[in-house]
Formats: structure tokens, sequence, C-alpha cells
């Protein structure tokens, strides 16, 4: 769950209250929910056929809004807007937000830590990092006088391998 703030295209954004946004990789694109459009004073532009929870379609209103998470803005976004009576969050983040940038979800020392950032600048293959990993720790095992391959310049022994 993060807190994002909406507003109304020309609004200033900075105004608005946060809203808490939950994180939907099932979700094709970003909804609100139409207590915060009624709140915001959103009137939809439009109306489209969304997949609601027990797979029914239904009409939902589409709002045009600004959108902002931590210095990352969306000038110009297109929501649905749904009933979110009872839950926690206003917003629903979809896929169409998140392929804007990169989104990683890490536990590392067993604390969750979930981190976007925007523009996307590097690819992250941790399935890549991995094997990094047990060629640093592991694969030089049997000759630990020669250079890390972690490119330290120093021998495995003094370097990557004296952790393992
Ligand atoms: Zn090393």
């Amino acid at each position: 769950m993060v807190v994002c703030k909406v507003a109304i295209l020309g609004n200033d954004i900075d105004a608005q209250r946060g809203v808490k946004a939950l994180w939907d990789t099932g979700a094709m694109c970003t909804c609100i929910s139409t207590q915060l459009a009624t709140e915001l004073g959103l009137l939809p532009d439009d109306y489209g056929w969304v997949n609601g929870a027990n797979n029914k379609p239904f009409r939902a209103p589409i709002y045009s809004v600004q959108l902002k998470m931590g210095h990352f803005v969306i000038p110009y976004l297109r929501v649905y807007g749904l009933p979110m009576d009872g839950q926690e969050n206003d917003v629903i983040i979809g896929m169409d937000v998140m392929v804007k940038g990169d989104l990683s979800i890490t536990n590392y020392e067993g604390k969750t830590v979930l981190s976007f950032r925007e523009p996307s600048i590097s690819r992250i293959d941790y399935v890549e990092d991995l094997r990094k990993y047990d060629q640093m720790h592991k694969v030089y095992m049997k000759s630990k006088n020669e250079k890390c391959p972690c490119g330290s310049r120093k021998k495995w022994i003094n370097c990557h391998g004296k952790k393992s």
C-alpha cells in the first residue's frame, strides 16, 4: 500500500489529500473509488466495460485525472471509477501506470520493500543476479587464488570468497 494523490486536470495536485493505493498487477487499468471521484468533483468523460471481482462485466465511469506518487507525476491519466466500499484503499494502481517505470518487490533480510522508479533506468533480472552471486560464492571454491569475478581485482579468497 502506498500513498498517492489524485486531482482534476488543471487543479493543484499538491493541495490534495493523500489517499491509499494498492498495486495490482492483475489490473490492466488504474481505478479510483467512485467515492473519491465524488469527493474530487470529477465528472465522467465516458463509460467503459470492466470485469468485476466476480468476473461479471459492468459499465464503469471513466475520468481524466492527474496522479502523483512520491515525486512521480502523471499529468494525464484515464482511470475507471469503481465502488470500493469497505476497502482501505481509494486507488488501484494498474499495469498502465506500472509499465511507465521499474517496479520491484524485495524481501531482503525479512523486510518487504516495494519500490518504484520512473523513468526506467536499467534492466533488473533477479535470475541473472543469482547466477552471478552463485559464481562469486561457489564456482571459484576450487581456485581460491584466482581473481574474484566481481571485478575487485582481489583474489577470490580475500574478496567474495571470504564470506562463503
Ligand atoms: Zn569480489
